[in-house]
């Protein structure tokens, strides 16, 4: 990962490109592999009709603070360990990464406070990537241990044939 900060506007995910298509199964499923792996039941949401793809994950009851933040953190970063697998340069896969990165910024900034460490970001572009590599590096290790990226395509080859263009598709195994 490139120590940089982001620059780029989050681009519409288009479905009814292929290797758009695949590039937007992959980066879920990379969330959706860490959150199982961590213990979280979890499921993801595709709704073309609604442009909606949302990995979700229930929280767990009766963990530290600490825990539950790192371990979002770890969830969080599982899409663009999955969507730099599909895309030869990283600016693409940070492309589709917008949303997340937001959520990181939020996530970063409560871990920093906990630890009592500077956190001097007004805004999620500023928050360079080497804030959160420790977390990357973890979701990196835990898709790699599961197979990486030929596992990731083996599994959204499967799952791609199924998927509706018109309604609501819950994908949910393992
Ligand atoms: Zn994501």
């Amino acid at each position: 990962m490139e120590n940089k900060t982001i620059t780029l506007d989050g681009k519409s995910q288009d479905w009814s490109n292929p290797s758009k298509r695949k590039a937007t199964v992959m980066h879920e499923l990379g969330h959706y592999i860490c959150a199982r792996s961590l213990g979280y039941d979890s499921k993801i949401i595709l709704d073309p009709t609604k442009r909606f793809y949302k990995t979700w994950k229930e929280e767990k009851e009766n963990i530290p603070k600490m825990q539950a933040l790192e371990e979002s953190a770890i969830v969080g970063l599982g899409g663009l360990v999955a969507e730099e697998y599909m895309h030869a340069n990283k600016d693409d896969a940070l492309a589709g990464f917008m949303g997340d990165y937001k959520e990181l910024f939020g996530i970063m900034k409560e871990i920093k406070t906990l630890k009592n460490q500077d956190f001097p970001y007004q805004f999620f572009l500023y928050m360079p990537m080497t804030e959160f590599k420790e977390y990357y590096d973890i979701s990196s290790q835990i898709i790699e241990k599961i197979g990486g990226k030929q596992k990731l395509e083996e599994i959204a080859d499967k799952i791609m044939p199924q998927l509706k263009d018109d309604n609501e598709n819950i994908i949910k195994f393992g």
